[in-house]
């Protein structure tokens, strides 16, 4: 029985989503793929967060370790009925790991 599969970008193991919600958006949960940290990092470098990418540059990677910033984004997960928790989110993790490619077919 595999309850855990490594993330595909940076190797963490991580139990696979269960719920599934077909409304859940941004997020939901997957077979395989990506952590949720990771996962939050190739939403952010997507284009509808372009502003933000923008704040990064300026402000530098900290920047996500602002509450405000943080709040914003359990907010978004919240009305898009997300299967990821803002608890799940380890902000240090993200930051910490920015840099870090992704692999082939997982690029934002
Ligand atoms: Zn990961």
């Amino acid at each position: 029985m595999k309850d855990y599969l490594n993330c595909v970008r940076c190797g963490i193991l991580c139990q696979p989503g269960k719920r599934g919600d077909p409304k859940a958006r941004p997020f939901k949960g997957a077979s395989k793929g990506l952590c949720a940290d990771c996962a939050v990092t190739q939403l952010f470098l997507s284009a509808d967060f372009e502003a933000l990418r923008i704040g990064i540059l300026k402000n530098g990677i900290e920047v996500l370790k602002e509450p405000p910033i943080q709040r914003q984004f359990a907010k978004i997960l919240r009305t898009g009925q997300s299967d990821l928790q803002s608890e799940e989110i380890n902000w240090d993790r993200i930051i910490a790991q920015w840099d870090l490619p992704f692999p082939r077919g997982y690029k934002p």
